[in-house]
């Protein structure tokens, strides 16, 4: 007997990687330029040349054992306290390396947090639209999600949030800027989520956390953007990192998690985060890798690329008639299917050779999610595609 859950998980894909998949086969049948791939939000960007600088410099330094070697198991003293610093300059905070344990990226950051914090059936209140992954995670961890709707506007709905903390909830997901409306939540929307937390916490007599999944803080295209720092809101808050987004490597599965001393048993917490990352096989991240972002504190690819991809199909879809949310961030943009079940209407994109996905798998169905982490020539040469899909519904 084998457990019927994992079988489930490893035998189904997700929608995600489903038309993932379905592009490349069709690909190959009607030509690369012919298929316009919005599914997968896969950096289209390289990384900065400072991490292939920072690698040559790791590779030339000659000590190979010790650059391909084990770390301690929570990453490289240095790298941390590096990581601290940079934080600690950018947003006035006091952190040390004994608050960051290096990880494989943001969803090994959710796993372990969610394992070092959850009791079996605890809650952990995400809001719609949010990363499908989230339930994976969660339940895998023995929690449950609570999902909480969006305004129309997509910042979150307060008033069902507060209803929706109850005895059981153990934390809360705040991912902003968000995959994947693309929207940022405003500073206004993290002091009333804290405001909220701060108080229901005290109705109930316990702890209630955010866990702020934060791989697209710094993809944000307008000046006036500001991603609030959410640590200095809310005390309780772990902050889960990732350098896939910011520095194009997602396939090097680097990040880390951020446990800062004002939340409540800190030191616990941060040993709870190391017993999970034990428990679930995720001790030493990839070494070379820890030491390359710490090199490249601070950096980015060249995002203006994201930015002039964002107004092109921002632009484009507008001016054809789709209603879309205006992305402030990350590289997603989030419209609104022309019926009712967007399900459907993908399938209908599909026939125009246009992969754009369903918004269902996010919680918020009507919905539609396109990556634009694509050449700016995909853009341009689907705009005539999506033009027709409009006419397809407004003969
Ligand atoms: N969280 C969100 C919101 C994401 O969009 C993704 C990846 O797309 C992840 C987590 C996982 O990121 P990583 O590749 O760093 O594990």
């Amino acid at each position: 007997m084998l457990p019927q859950d994992m079988l489930a998980l490893g035998t189904k894909r997700s929608a995600i990687r489903e038309l993932f998949e379905y592009g490349k086969l069709r690909k190959a049948q009607v030509g690369e330029d012919k298929v316009y791939d919005f599914s997968l939000g896969n950096p289209s960007i390289p990384a900065p040349k400072d991490v292939d600088d920072a690698i040559k410099e790791l590779v030339d330094g000659g000590n190979s054992v010790l650059l391909h070697g084990y770390s301690s198991a929570q990453g490289d003293a240095n790298v941390r306290k590096t990581i601290a610093d940079y934080l600690n300059k950018t947003h006035g905070t006091s952190f040390s390396p004994d608050n960051l344990y290096m990880t494989c990226g943001a969803a090994a950051s959710l796993c372990i947090s969610l394992r070092a914090l959850l009791l079996p059936g605890e809650e952990v209140i995400a809001f719609a639209p949010f990363f499908p992954e989230y339930v994976v995670f969660v339940e895998g961890q023995g929690g449950k999600v609570k999902v909480v709707p969006p305004t129309a506007s997509f910042q979150p709905d307060l008033e069902a949030f507060e209803k929706a903390i109850n005895k059981n909830t153990k934390a809360v997901i705040i991912n902003s800027p968000n995959n994947p409306s693309g929207v940022v939540y405003s500073e206004d929307t993290i002091k009333a989520i804290a405001e909220i937390l701060e108080k229901k916490s005290k109705e109930l007599g316990r702890e209630i956390f955010i866990i702020a999944d934060e791989p697209y803080r710094e993809l944000v295209y307008d000046a006036d953007t500001k991603v609030p720092y959410i640590t200095k809101y809310y005390r309780n808050t772990i902050v889960c990192y990732s350098y896939s987004k910011s520095l194009s490597l997602p396939g090097e599965r680097i990040g880390y998690i951020l446990v800062p001393d004002e939340v409540c048993e800190s030191k616990s917490i941060y040993a709870c985060v190391c017993g999970a990352g034990r428990a679930l096989g995720y001790v030493c991240a990839p070494t070379m890798f820890q030491q390359v972002v710490a090199k490249c504190c601070g950096k980015t690819g060249d995002i203006s690329a994201y930015k002039k991809n964002r107004d092109l199909i921002l632009g484009g879809l507008s001016e054809i008639g789709y209603e879309c949310v205006k992305p402030d961030g990350a590289f997603y943009l989030f419209v609104k299917a022309l019926e009712d079940d967007a399900n459907a209407f993908c399938e209908k994109a599909k026939a125009h050779d246009l992969l754009i996905v369903s918004g269902d798998g996010f919680f918020c169905p009507g919905y539609v999610r396109i990556s634009y982490c694509v050449s700016e020539k995909t853009i341009r040469d689907s705009m005539p595609a999506f033009k027709a899909l409009f006419d397809e519904y407004n003969k």
